[in-house]
């Protein structure tokens, strides 16, 4: 074996900070081992864990809609992994203080033969052990959805889907992960993994911040696995983006649903549907189109007209008028289309957690069974006495009484300035998001801590502001904070001298 230098050494090093990342990195926190989350952004999130619609699925029977031989294998992962999630979930939630409802959703049908198709998936999901989906009458339908269009003539109800806040979910798992010792480094994208060519054994990954000595390398790279998988020698697979464009409605809409409306499911994707958010807004979408441009993020007009008018079949009152932002997300989609979740069979240490397409509905359960994998191939895994299950959340100044509001001022002075007035931001708050690790470092962290910017005026009047506490409090000028990556400065230089 080399005797390389190195500028870290770790015990496992986690390739990419996205739900799943995060969430391994969270689960090995829990034993005496040495932990590195690497991520090549600037900033924390994930891609596809940042631009998704927060819907956590946990009966697979819309899943069994997109049923063939070639997926059948992704169908059944799918399943296992949402089914067991939804027994780990309650506890991981109640520790990480994450908000999650559960809310239900319904797939409706025009047509006797969509609900032949739905009765299918029914029955493919009954076989495989999931008994929580039934089929409702033509009124039943209308009575859960008040505002749906004419012609549905019924369909299936799924009461335990639910919804999360998906963007505090990857901060909560990477908060709690570093208060429990792992370390995480930004900017640092995992360019080779080292093997010992003798033994097929990793020893390192090479990193652009340095190389780091280690014993396992877990690949969660998502859109990108297949970069890092080739440097291994070993790669029988592609990764293509798959878009969901997503337009992104107002708050307190009198026609917006109380649960998730679906149509009848297609072949690749559940279709486009209709889903509240846990912050009161509600999400059209997505599209689902096939692309080959991993970093594309742009919305078309075509694709968002599309989304709005397909949406307006289920609910007609739905309107252009009312979207206050829109965004595209790209699936991480895997040629072959499997999930792998393995520890490799041709090189020792090398790991990968790669393909998962239903990232938010099974992020804890496939870090625990990620764990397990490490332990049956050998990895010593002692608990730890002193591991933290709670993140330290801070209450909202939002949700807080007056009372508590009054006693956070007097604490606090700078919780009596409200910085974003529509989701009733305060400086504090922003000063604390700023602060606590996961730091946020850019306009966009502030956001996706806080909701700082998410509401009605898009952080129309916020920025600014929050640009100036993010310059202060890091200690740079202000034409150096970004929105999000770097690239992205809202401020270029003075307009007068
Ligand atoms: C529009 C849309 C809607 C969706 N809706 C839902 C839903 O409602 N419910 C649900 O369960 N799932 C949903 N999904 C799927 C879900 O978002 C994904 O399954 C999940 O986010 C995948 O998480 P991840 O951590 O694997 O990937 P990502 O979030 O993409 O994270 C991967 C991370 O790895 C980093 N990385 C990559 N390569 C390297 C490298 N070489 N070095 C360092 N870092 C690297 C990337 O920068 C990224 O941060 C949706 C997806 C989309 C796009």
């Amino acid at each position: 074996m080399t005797n390389k230098k190195y500028d870290y050494e770790t015990d496992v090093v986690i390739v990419g900070a996205g739900v799943i990342g995060s969430a391994i990195a969270r689960q090995l926190s829990r034993f005496d081992l040495d932990v590195m989350i690497v991520e090549r952004k600037k900033e924390i999130g994930g891609n596809a864990s940042r631009q998704n619609q927060g819907v956590v699925c946990q009966t697979s029977v819309f899943n069994m809609m997109m049923y063939t031989e070639e997926h059948s294998m992704d169908n059944v992962l799918r399943m296992l992994f949402t089914r067991s999630n939804a027994l780990i979930y309650p506890q991981w939630l109640k520790d990480l203080e994450v908000d999650y409802k559960k809310i239900g959703a319904v797939c409706l049908a025009r047509t006797q033969e969509e609900m032949d198709l739905m009765e299918g998936a029914r029955k493919k999901a009954w076989e495989a052990g999931d008994y929580r989906t039934w089929r409702i009458t033509k009124k039943q339908a209308y009575d859960l959805v008040p505002m749906l269009g004419p012609g549905f003539i019924g369909g299936y109800y799924c009461p335990d889907e639910g919804i999360i806040n998906v963007f505090d979910l990857v901060v909560a798992q990477l908060q709690n992960a570093i208060e429990n010792g792992v370390r995480l480094l930004r900017n640092t994208k995992a360019e080779s993994v080292d093997i010992d060519k003798e033994t097929n054994t990793v020893i390192g990954l090479q990193t652009s911040q340095g190389y780091i000595k280690t014993k396992y390398v877990i690949n969660c790279g998502a859109l990108y696995a297949d970069d890092l998988a080739k440097t291994t020698g070993y790669c029988n697979y592609r990764m293509y983006p798959r878009y969901g464009q997503t337009p992104v409605l107002d708050k307190n809409l009198p026609y917006a649903p109380s649960v998730m409306v679906r149509p009848c499911p297609g072949r690749i994707a559940t279709g486009v549907a209709i889903d509240p958010t846990i912050s009161g807004n509600v999400l059209l979408g997505p599209s689902a189109d096939n692309g080959e441009d991993k970093e594309w993020t742009a919305t078309t007009k075509e694709g968002i007209d599309k989304v709005v008018e397909t949406a307006q079949k289920l609910i007609p009152a739905i309107s252009m008028k009312d979207t206050i932002t829109q965004f595209t997300g790209a699936r991480c989609c895997k040629d072959p289309s499997t999930w792998t979740l393995e520890v490799s069979k041709n090189v020792k240490g090398y790991c990968e957690a790669v393909g998962i397409t239903q990232g938010v509905s099974t992020a804890p359960a496939i870090a625990c069974y990620m764990q397990n994998l490490l332990e049956n191939d050998g990895l010593k895994l002692e608990p730890k006495d002193d591991f933290q299950p709670r993140r330290k959340r801070i209450k909202k100044f939002v949700d807080m009484t007056d009372e508590e509001r009054e006693a956070a001022i007097a604490s606090d002075p700078k919780y009596g300035n409200i910085i974003c007035r529509c989701e009733t931001i305060t400086e504090a708050e922003i000063i604390r998001a700023i602060h606590t690790e996961p730091c946020a470092t850019t306009v966009d962290e502030v956001k996706r801590k806080l909701r700082a910017g998410m509401g009605r005026c898009q952080g129309g009047f916020c920025s600014p502001k929050v640009v100036e506490i993010l310059a202060r409090e890091l200690n740079v000028p202000v034409e150096e904070i970004t929105k999000n990556e770097p690239g992205s400065e809202i401020i270029v230089g003075k307009c007068r001298k």
